[in-house]
Parts: structure tokens; C-alpha cells; sequence
């Protein structure tokens, strides 16, 4: 039986003889082979004293900055400014007449990495101006589940209509209230603008706007809002007799009621 038994090959060497398996042999031995140098350490070696307290030496690190302030932020009851170029909510911009900047173009929804943003364009009409040009932003949400504040869709965007601002508390207890429209996003209209749509700035074209050459509001078209919005309380007639503009979308100030419902209830911060 134990003749019958067929020796076993080594582990990893091919069976003898096996079909398809290249047989190896040894290299034969040519003499000396170099070995690499026993490892030598560069730092020099410490002696005496030095090598007694190197073990302590790593605490000096420690000990330096017990003595240091704190930099412990105390947020949220001290709230710290932000450095200037923070990554913080975004920004639609406007011109100085209160046209927007956005066109509408989408280029700032494929630039996001997370797939945050969504633009649906539309047509500009001489009855519904609300940006230069022909297009404008009908629809722009950005859904800050998603949103990891890169600033990609800032350099994507041709008219620099996406800005980031420093506001950074954009938690809420609601996923809806985490999208926000165009009218949350946009910003809040300066003293002196006029709210979109109104017609341009007569005789300019979108580029005389992309190149800053629109200062302010006319009376051409100050004239035509007070013609078709009477009530607008941005018309320097109403800004008079003490009209507020809103600054908050409706997303953001549902959004502000059901926070402060839930800090009533000390269910938030
Ligand atoms: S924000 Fe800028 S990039 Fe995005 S749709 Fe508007 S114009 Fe285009």
C-alpha cells in the first residue's frame, strides 16, 4: 500500500511530469551573493543625561500649552466670525439695478460633485425681465442634505451669480426645509434696487451689464414698475412711506418658525 502511495510534491512546486507545467530548477549557485548592509540609523545615539529624559521630553509639548489659552470655540453662545473666504450658504446675486445675474445656464448643477443643485432656465419677455439677456433662472433649488460646500458650482458659474456666503447654521428639523429656493437663495434687495422683472437699463445690453457699466435704477424703469406693481415696496415711493421688503424666502421662514417652535420646546439648541 505505502509503495502504491505517490510521493507529494512540495508546497507550490508543480507535480513532476504535470501536463501544461513548466518544470524550474534551481539557478546554479555562481559563488558569492551581495547582501544588503545591517541597518544603520542615522540619528546619532544619545548618551548619559540626554538619553535618561527623552522619555519626559515628549511632554514638553504638553506642559507648553497647558499654559497657552484655549481655543476652544464655546459654540453655539459664542458664535466666532467666520475667516473671509469660509465655504458658507450660497449667494444669487444681483445687479445694481436688482436684475438678476443668473441666466439659467445649469452650468453650476453639472459642476456639483453631489448632484445638489437643480436650474430650470426660462425665456425673458419684455413684460417679465428678470435678468439681462434672454434667459433667466426659473427654478433654483439647492438641497443642503447634499451640498459639501466645494465652491465648485462658484467657479463653474460664467456671470458670477453664485457667490458663498459665511453663513454657516443651516441645520433644520424638517428634510424639506434642507431645499432651498431661488427666492431663499437670492439676495436681499440694497437700498436703491428695484425688484425683478423690469425692463433693462435703456439702450445697454447683457454685456454693458456683465461688464459693470450699469450703476443704478433709472427713471425709465422705475417708471415701469410703478406702472404694472403699483404696491412693489421697492419703488422708492413706497420705500417713503416705510414698506418692508421681505428678506427671507418662504422656505427659510417656515423653516425659521418650526426652529424656534422646536427651541420652545427644547427640542433643539
Ligand atoms: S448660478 Fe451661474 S452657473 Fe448656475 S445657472 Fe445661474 S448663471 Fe448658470
Amino acid at each position: 500500500m505505502a509503495e502504491q502511495r505517490k510521493k507529494k510534491p512540495a508546497s507550490g512546486a508543480p507535480a513532476p511530469g504535470a501536463p501544461g507545467r513548466e518544470v524550474r530548477r534551481a539557478a546554479p549557485n555562481r559563488g558569492e551573493v551581495d547582501r544588503p548592509a545591517a541597518y544603520e540609523s542615522l540619528i546619532e545615539k544619545r548618551s548619559g543625561l540626554s538619553e535618561l529624559l527623552a522619555p519626559v521630553a515628549g511632554f514638553g509639548v504638553t506642559f507648553a500649552n497647558m499654559f497657552k489659552p484655549t481655543v476652544t470655540e464655546q459654540y453655539p453662545r459664542e458664535q466666532v466670525p467666520t475667516k473671509p473666504r469660509y465655504h458658507g450658504r450660497h449667494q444669487l446675486n444681483r445687479y445694481a439695478d436688482g436684475l438678476e445675474k443668473c441666466i439659467g445656464c445649469e452650468l453650476c448643477a453639472w459642476a456639483c460633485p453631489a448632484d445638489a443643485i437643480y436650474v430650470e432656465g426660462g425665456d425673458n419677455t419684455p413684460d417679465a425681465q428678470f435678468s439681462p439677456g434672454e434667459r433667466y433662472g426659473r427654478v433654483y433649488q439647492i438641497n443642503y442634505l447634499r451640498c459639501i460646500f466645494c465652491g465648485l458650482c462658484i467657479e463653474a458659474c460664467p456671470t458670477r451669480a453664485l457667490t458663498m456666503t459665511n453663513e454657516y447654521e443651516l441645520a433644520g428639523p424638517t428634510r424639506p426645509g434642507m431645499i432651498w429656493e431661488k427666492q431663499d437663495l437670492l439676495a436681499p434687495l440694497r437700498s436703491g434696487q428695484l425688484a425683478a422683472p423690469h425692463p433693462m437699463v435703456e439702450g445697454t445690453s447683457d454685456t454693458d451689464y456683465y461688464r459693470g457699466q450699469v450703476t443704478g435704477v433709472t427713471d425709465d424703469q422705475v417708471a415701469w414698475v410703478a406702472e404694472h406693481r403699483p404696491d412693489d415696496p421697492t419703488l422708492p415711493e413706497n420705500a417713503a412711506k416705510g414698506a418692508k421688503v421681505p428678506d427671507l424666502g418662504e422656505t427659510r421662514l417656515a423653516q425659521r418658525a418650526i426652529t424656534a417652535g422646536a427651541h420652545r420646546q427644547g427640542g433643539a439648541r
